[in-house]
C-alpha cells in the first residue's frame, strides 16, 4: 500500500486529536526513515527526541528480539531481572537510590506528584499539597500533568483541572519566591524547557531553586522526560548545572523507541511509597527494561555523551551561521542535542518544506524550529540537514 491509501484508511479509524503530516514511515536505520512510497528523509526529529541512538540501532534490537523470545511480561508482584539491572544502572549513575518503572513521561510525572504529596503529608500533614511549576511547561497529557502543565492550550476544554498547582514564569528565581506558600510541598521544572520553545535558564537558576528548596524543606522535582539520557551531552541534564534533584522524572529516549518511564528518588523521600500506594501493570515489564538496559549501556560504552556534545556544538555553530544570514532568525540557542531557532514567524511552513525536500523537521511552541536529532547524527548529515534548510530559507 502506498502512502495516499494508508492516510485515506486512517482518515476513517483514527481519532483527531493529533494533527497528522501526511507522512507514512514504514522503516528507518539510523537517521534515517523511509515512507510507503520508498521516499528517504533524514531524521532530525527522532520521535520527539525518543530514537536517541537512530532507528533499529543492532544492540537495542538484539535485547529487544532476545527479551521478546524468553519473557516479555511477568507482573510486578514478582521480581524480574532486567528491571533490577535497569535500576541499578540508573542509581549508579544519578542522585537517586530507587527507581519507579511506568511506561511514560506523563505516567512518570503523575508518580512524582503522587509522591512528592504523600511524601509531604507523612512529613508535614495533609495540607502541604501545593506544587509550584513554571509557565510555558510540558508535563504530560494526564489530568494531574495537564495541572501541572503551564500551557493554556494544553488545559483549556478539561475543567474542572486538578487542585494544588501555580504557575510562576520559568527562570525568575524572584516569582518563585513569591509563590512560596505554607502549602507548599515541591517545585517541579523542567531543567530546560522542551514543548514551551527550547527554553534555557540562566547558570544560577537551578541552584538558586535549589536553596530556596532547602530553605523551606521543598521538594525538587526535575522532569528530564526529554532532557535525560544523554540528550544534552551528560547522562542527564541536572548535571549542567550543579544541583541535584530529589525526584527526577524520565521517559523518551529511555526505551530507546520502546515505551517506558522511570521516576527516580532519593531513598528518604522513595520510603514514602509503601506497599499498595502506586503501581502499573504493565511498568518496568521484562521487554522494555532489557531494551532500557542496552540503550544507556550502548550511550555509556560508545561514547555518545562526548560525541553528543562535539556534534551538538557543531549543529548550534551551523544553525547560528545559517541564522545570522536571514534576519527572520531571532535566536538559536541549545545544549547537546536539544537545540531551538526561534524565528519572527511561525516554522510550520518551514517543516512541511522541510518534508517535500526529504528531511524530518518539527516546530514546537509556533515560531520554534527544535532540532532533536538521534544522537547517533554524523556531520555529514548535519551538514546535509543544513543544506536543505539553507536552500528553504532562500525561498522566503
Ligand atoms: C514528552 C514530555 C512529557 C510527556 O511524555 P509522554 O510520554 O508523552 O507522556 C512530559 N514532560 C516532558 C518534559 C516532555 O517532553
Amino acid at each position: 500500500m502506498n502512502s495516499q491509501q494508508w492516510i485515506e484508511k486512517a482518515d476513517k479509524v483514527m481519532m483527531k486529536n493529533v494533527g497528522r503530516y501526511p507522512l507514512v514511515p514504514v522503516r528507518g536505520a539510523g537517521c534515517r526513515v523511509w515512507d510507503a512510497d520508498g521516499k528517504e528523509y533524514l531524521d532530525f526529529l527522532a520521535g520527539i527526541a525518543v530514537n536517541s541512538l537512530g532507528h533499529c540501532h543492532p544492540r537495542v534490537v538484539k535485547a529487544l528480539q532476545e527479551q521478546a523470545a524468553t519473557l516479555m511480561h511477568c507482573s510486578n508482584y514478582y521480581h524480574n531481572a532486567p528491571q533490577i539491572e535497569l535500576a541499578e544502572l540508573l542509581c549508579r549513575y544519578s542522585f537517586a537510590d530507587r527507581i519507579f518503572f511506568c511506561n511514560s513521561g506523563a505516567e512518570a510525572n503523575e508518580a512524582a506528584i503522587k509522591l512528592a504529596r504523600k511524601y509531604s503529608r507523612d512529613k508535614h500533614g495533609p495540607e502541604r499539597y501545593e506544587i509550584i511549576t513554571a509557565v510555558e511547561s510540558f508535563h504530560g497529557r494526564t489530568m494531574a500533568t495537564v495541572s501541572a502543565t503551564g500551557q493554556e492550550k494544553v488545559q483549556r476544554f478539561f475543567d474542572p483541572l486538578l487542585h494544588g498547582f501555580t504557575h510562576v514564569c520559568f527562570n525568575d528565581i524572584e516569582a518563585l519566591k513569591a509563590a512560596i506558600t505554607p502549602n507548599t510541598c515541591a517545585i517541579m521544572l523542567e531543567p530546560i524547557q522542551g514543548e514551551g520553545g527550547i527554553n534555557i535558564p540562566s547558570p544560577d537558576y537551578l541552584k538558586e531553586v535549589r536553596e530556596l528548596c532547602d530553605q523551606h524543606g521543598l521538594l525538587l522535582v526535575l522532569d528530564e522526560v526529554q532532557t535525560g539520557i544523554g540528550r544534552t551531552g551528560k547522562l542527564f541534564a541536572y548535571e549542567h548545572f550543579g544541583v541535584s534533584p530529589d525526584i527526577m522524572t524520565l521517559a523518551k529516549a529511555l526505551g530507546g523507541g520502546g515505551p517506558i518511564g522511570a521516576m527516580l528518588a532519593r531513598e528518604d523521600i522513595a520510603a514514602a511509597f509503601t506497599p499498595g500506594t502506586h503501581g502499573s501493570t504493565f511498568g518496568g515489564n521484562p521487554l522494555m527494561t532489557a531494551t532500557a538496559v542496552a540503550v544507556i549501556r550502548t550511550i555509556l560504552e560508545e561514547g555518545i555523551l562526548n560525541h553528543t556534545e562535539e556534534i551538538g556544538e557543531y549543529l548550534l555553530g551551523e544553525l547560528e551561521a545559517l541564522g545570522s544570514k536571514y534576519p527572520f532568525v531571532k535566536e538559536v540557542r541549545g545544549i547537546g542535542l536539544i537545540i531551538g531557532m526561534n524565528l519572527a514567524m511561525p516554522a510550520g511552513d518551514i517543516v512541511k518544506k522541510g518534508h517535500e525536500r526529504g528531511v524530518l523537521l518539527n516546530v514546537t511552541h509556533d515560531t520554534v524550529l527544535r532540532f532533536v536529532p538521534p544522537l547517533i547524527v554524523s556531520k555529514q548529515e548535519v551538514d546535509e540537514m543544513i543544506g536543505i534548510l539553507e536552500g528553504i530559507f532562500a525561498e522566503i
